[in-house]
């Protein structure tokens, strides 16, 4: 717990959150739906600034972009309409697996990336739809790429900085295009061992013409499996193929042995959960296996 705080701020906008974040002299922590920071409870820090009322909890569409507000809590993506419209409904689905009903209430987007897991479920989709984030810091608002942003987070390279904005373009001939989501918790409620997000378009001959892969929880950060992506794309998604990129999976990821599991377990479920990802989106093309 946090035995050291001196101060809890409130801000009612993202500048005033920014002023106390940087004045902290590095003991400031921004607090979201609190479900990680205060699991972790660092005894270093001296002063907590929640941003829920910082003007961050929104859904829009901004031209041919979808636009999530940091706040935005795993509650408010599984109903929202404008998510429904995004992807098939992939990122309501995968927020539907974020912890408990409780967890859903609190947990936001922002904080799911921010806190630099490599098991935060939100990212693998939000990497296979090319996400980007908007950060503000010193020297303004800038965008990142999600990936970028992630490796930064998990070395706390931007712990004087707030997630603003995750901001996710139109998939590329959106229509065509089919999403899974796979996850393997110890129980529903609980966090990934593995999880796999994967985009597909096949052409009419069953051909596949744009393929995403990222996996959860097998490498220190959330990671495209960008070399069988490669492998599949222009040939045809056939039960050998699938076995190919199951095999190719397993090579490009870097698990470690942890409480939860063990590296081989993981790596095997890589290739499981991989499969199953594309059979899923191949089922629903118009070109099925
Ligand atoms: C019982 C339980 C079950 C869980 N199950 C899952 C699960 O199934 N899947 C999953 O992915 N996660 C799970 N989690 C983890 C957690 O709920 C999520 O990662 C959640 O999205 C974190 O969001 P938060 O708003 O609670 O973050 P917080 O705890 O408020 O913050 C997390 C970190 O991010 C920083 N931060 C937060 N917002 C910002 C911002 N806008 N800008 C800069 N820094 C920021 C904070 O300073 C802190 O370091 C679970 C947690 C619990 C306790």
């Amino acid at each position: 717990m946090f035995d050291k705080v001196e101060a809890f701020y409130r801000p009612a906008n993202v500048r005033e959150a920014l002023r106390l974040l940087q004045s902290g002299k590095g003991q400031a922590r921004v607090v979201a739906g609190g479900t990680d920071v205060v699991v972790e409870g660092d005894d270093s820090v001296r002063f907590l600034i929640d941003i829920t009322h910082a003007g961050l909890s929104y859904i829009r569409q901004r031209r041919a972009a979808w636009v999530i507000g940091a706040t935005t809590t795993m509650a408010e993506l599984e109903e929202s309409e404008l998510i429904h419209a995004l992807a098939g409904g992939l990122l309501s689905r995968v927020a539907r697996w974020c912890g408990s009903a409780l967890v859903r209430n609190l947990a936001t987007l922002g904080g799911n990336m921010a806190n630099g897991s490599p098991a935060a479920d939100m990212a693998t989709p939000l990497l296979v739809l090319d996400a980007a984030v908007v950060m503000l810091d010193a020297r303004g608002r800038r965008k990142l790429p999600l990936a970028e942003y992630l490796a930064g987070a998990r070395t706390k390279r931007y712990s004087k900085s707030l997630l603003v904005e995750v901001v996710v373009p139109e998939p590329p001939d959106g229509k065509g295009c089919r999403w899974s989501f796979q996850k393997l918790g110890r129980t529903a409620v609980d966090i990934s061992l593995v999880n796999v997000a994967a985009g597909l378009q096949l052409d009419f001959r069953g051909r596949v013409k744009w393929a995403r892969i990222a996996l959860g929880a097998v490498a220190p950060t959330p990671m495209r499996a960008a070399g069988a992506e490669q492998r599949m794309t222009g040939r045809v998604l056939d039960q050998a193929l699938l076995a190919e990129i199951g095999a190719e999976v397993a090579r490009e990821v870097s698990p470690i042995s942890d409480a939860r599991a063990s590296a081989e377990y993981r790596r095997e479920i890589c290739s499981v959960l991989t499969r199953r990802a594309l059979e899923e989106c191949s089922a629903h093309a118009e070109c099925s296996l």
